[in-house]
């Protein structure tokens, strides 16, 4: 893959009462291979929503999905599902925090990892094939003891380092965590992270993964998109974005963060809540909670402005007056 490009999504639920929820509303941005992707908003903002739709998982019947997700000129949203089901898995790869167990439970580990990794490489000699899936093992941590193991004899945790070290069997072109870490503990992630980050350089993978510590973006991400309430307010490379965040709600969710860089701060939260999806809103969405609104903001919605290189800003400050 060459680049991954998200371009126009809109995703609106059927919920009750006939009520419409706009969950996803016009996000686009684009990744180069190998580049990584920290998604950070709100838990609610739409962040699962949206990777969700990059793989046609969110619920058809409910959910209605707009606009494309290109893997170069394949538009995953709009392709046939045999094409879709062809990339899963050697393409693109999903963890999720609660897996769906990928694994049965009453299966030695080493013999299902045999099973899916000959399906790709079924001429695979035994011993290439058990030391391929031993550094697998490594990777997330857990020795190939392991192998002979059943995943029931494995903690929650361990369980899911095996299904990260799945994700990772086929060098996808396109990796994609939604909180795939957040149960580890902080020693365990931080070893994780570092290792997929070394995987990802040898063999260009693109990763797109969404968490909510800051801390895991800015030491294993390069681009930052910050989405609220399903609206793009930021994207930009992960340097500008934590060192100079733009948009108030950045600002807000940066603050809201023990330090990143130097001393421990006190921690901030952003006064208000997450406003309500199924209402229609005028002007820019984050107005209710932003300290610098002014009677614009409630009127008119802030356009994506597109300042230094592709760093985007979705607010009325980095703009030109003339639409008042
Ligand atoms: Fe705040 Fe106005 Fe910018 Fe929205 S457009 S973030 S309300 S300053
Ligand atoms: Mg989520």
């Amino acid at each position: 893959m060459e680049k991954f490009t998200v371009k126009d999504l809109n995703i609106t639920y059927n919920g009750k009462n006939r009520k419409k929820v706009y969950a996803v509303d016009d996000i686009s941005f684009e990744l180069k291979a190998g580049e990584s992707l920290g998604i950070i908003g709100e838990s609610g903002s739409g962040k699962s929503t949206m990777i969700h739709s990059f793989l046609r998982l969110l619920p058809e019947k409910t959910a209605a999905v707009t606009g494309h997700a290109y893997f170069d000129d394949i538009d995953l949203l709009n392709c046939g599902e045999k094409e879709l089901k062809d990339l899963r898995w050697k393409e693109i790869a999903v963890v999720f925090q609660k897996s769906m167990n990928s694994l049965s439970q009453i299966h030695k580990i080493g013999t299902q990892f045999e099973d899916i990794y000959r399906v790709h490489y079924p001429k695979a000699r035994k011993q290439e094939m058990k030391e391929a899936i031993c550094n697998l093992l490594e990777i997330v941590n857990l020795g190939p003891h392991v192998y002979q193991m059943y995943p029931f004899e494995l903690s929650g945790g361990m369980q899911q380092r095996l299904n990260i070290a799945l994700s990772l069997m086929f060098h996808p072109s396109l990796l994609i965590m939604d909180e795939a870490t957040t149960a580890l503990d902080v020693i365990t992630q931080g070893q994780i992270m570092d290792e997929i980050s070394e995987i990802e350089k040898r063999f260009s993978i693109t990763r797109i993964m969404i968490t909510h510590d800051l801390s895991v973006v800015a030491s294993s991400c390069e681009r930052i998109l910050v989405i609220y309430a399903g609206r793009l307010v930021e994207y930009g490379k992960k340097e500008e974005i934590l060192r100079k965040p733009l948009h108030p709600y950045t600002q807000g969710l940066i603050q809201s963060f023990p330090s990143l860089y130097g001393k421990k701060e006190q921690l901030k939260s952003i006064p208000g809540t997450l406003p309500d999806l199924s209402q229609t809103y005028q002007g820019c969405i984050f107005a209710p909670r932003c300290r610098y609104a002014s009677e614009r903001c409630f009127k008119i919605r802030p356009q994506q402005y597109i300042l230094e290189g592709d760093h985007k800003v979705a607010c009325h400050k980095y703009g030109e007056k003339k639409d008042e």
